[in-house]
């Protein structure tokens, strides 16, 4: 597929994130106005609830847009999300006889702060990338038993909280929690000394289900992807995870993307998972190209200074598809609901340059890597901002989610004053 062409012109250019090939959806607000429901196009955001009051967009009897959050075209089902993907593209297409009516609607995206683009359901955390699962479990329990002995079998998981995620932009405050050093017998509670970041791409599910779901019915229901960074407590995670994974350490924030990239605009990268070391059980088998080719980066900038690549990496390094990490999530029989989130895990490639964390850039603490400013970092300081990007490259365009971003502020000084 090639470039779209839209008579909005900033979406014409080959490097901008927002192409009509993409129109991605997003929840924005202007100074003193209400959060509204948008869609990107170049430097703009098509106003969706201003488009549906003027009847510009008709597809349900009651309106999609009167509520600040895109649940209600997920819950409408995958008819009315390409119906809607056609009329918004009829909209802004090159020639659109509708260009006059539609040209009010469009904000200046300069002008406008983001929000969460849906209301999270559920949200539950992956580790389906291989090569992270192995520099974390060889840090951990050594070469030998890197790969807990279930991983290569099915995706694993915890459930996290809904309530963390927060929208890119969103500070994020580094934690106290109950640590343990190797040097005393005893924990102690302390802020935070190795917090760190997850590069992730999170799925959505669109459409609600009630019993176990094959593989293919889960790529069916899924509704888009963001960008997801798991920010993690390394030292309260190592004490805290037997037997039962991680808990506090994972619940300080979240941060998505604000833009979700419809798996319609995702369609031409789509690629295959690995080859598999074990044949996989029938229900989580790959039934097509359910990965994508996706190029995705960490920048991390200190306080005041410009930002560093830390880390490249591709989507298609992920072993298990976010259809059958879906597919495993409802094999006992939980149901799943419009605006669960599901993270795919940490995504490394092979490379030490590949790698999506602290934990694994600077080996445990052990190997602190020097950034392009020569500052030297082993897990995330005060003051840094933390920036994950994606980028799907097709014929003339990108396609691209926003960047997510989240700067760490001081803990703090004491979480039960009152
Ligand atoms: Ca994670």
């Amino acid at each position: 597929m090639s470039l779209m062409k839209s008579w909005v012109a900033s979406a014409n250019s080959p490097e901008t994130p927002f192409p009509l090939n993409n129109l991605p959806y997003g929840v924005f607000s202007t100074p003193g106005t209400d959060p509204r429901c948008g869609v990107a196009i170049g430097d703009m955001i098509l106003d969706c609830q201003m488009a549906e009051d003027i009847g510009l967009i008709s597809l349900t009897d009651n309106g999609l847009f009167d509520v600040p959050f895109w649940n209600e075209l997920m819950e409408e089902g995958p008819a009315v999300w390409a119906a809607l993907r056609s009329r918004l593209t009829g909209l802004l297409e090159q020639g659109s006889t509708d260009q006059a009516r539609v040209e009010p609607c469009l904000v200046p995206m300069a002008q406008v702060e983001m929000h969460l683009p849906m209301v999270v359901c559920e949200y539950t955390d992956f580790y389906s990338g291989r090569h992270h699962a192995t520099n974390v479990g060889t840090m951990f329990r050594g070469a030998e038993n890197a790969l807990p002995p279930n991983w290569l079998h099915i995706p694993i998981g915890y459930n996290g909280r809904a309530s963390s995620v927060v929208v890119s932009g969103t500070d994020v405050r580094r934690p106290w929690g109950q640590l343990k050093s190797p040097d005393h017998d005893l924990p102690a509670f302390l802020p935070c000394r190795r917090f760190d970041v997850e590069l992730e791409m999170g799925a959505i599910v669109g459409t609600a289900s009630e019993g176990p779901i094959t593989v293919q019915e889960a790529d069916d229901n899924i509704f888009g992807y963001v960008l997801l960074n798991d920010w993690s407590a390394r030292d309260i995670q190592a004490w805290e995870y037997q037997p039962l994974g991680p808990f506090q350490a994972k619940a300080t924030a979240t941060s998505i993307s604000p833009w979700i990239v419809t798996k319609a605009a995702l369609e031409p990268f789509r690629c295959d998972t690995p080859p598999r070391e074990f044949a996989l059980l029938d229900h989580l088998k790959d039934v097509g190209p359910m990965l994508y080719d996706i190029d995705l980066s960490v920048t991390l900038a200190p306080k005041g200074k410009p930002a560093s690549t830390i880390a490249r990496t591709n989507y298609n390094q992920m072993y298990y598809s976010a259809a059958q990490q879906l597919a495993h999530h409802t094999t006992a029989g939980s149901p799943m609901n419009a605006g669960d989130l599901l993270g795919s895990g940490t995504i490394s490639g092979p490379e030490k340059s590949e790698r999506g964390s602290l934990l694994e850039l600077s080996w445990g603490g052990k190997e602190p890597f020097t950034l392009e400013t020569g500052e030297t970092r082993s897990f995330v300081e005060d003051g840094d901002t933390l920036t994950l990007t994606g980028t799907a490259k097709g014929d003339g365009y990108t396609i691209g989610f926003g960047d997510c971003f989240g700067t760490l502020i001081p803990a703090l000084k004491d979480p039960y004053a009152r």
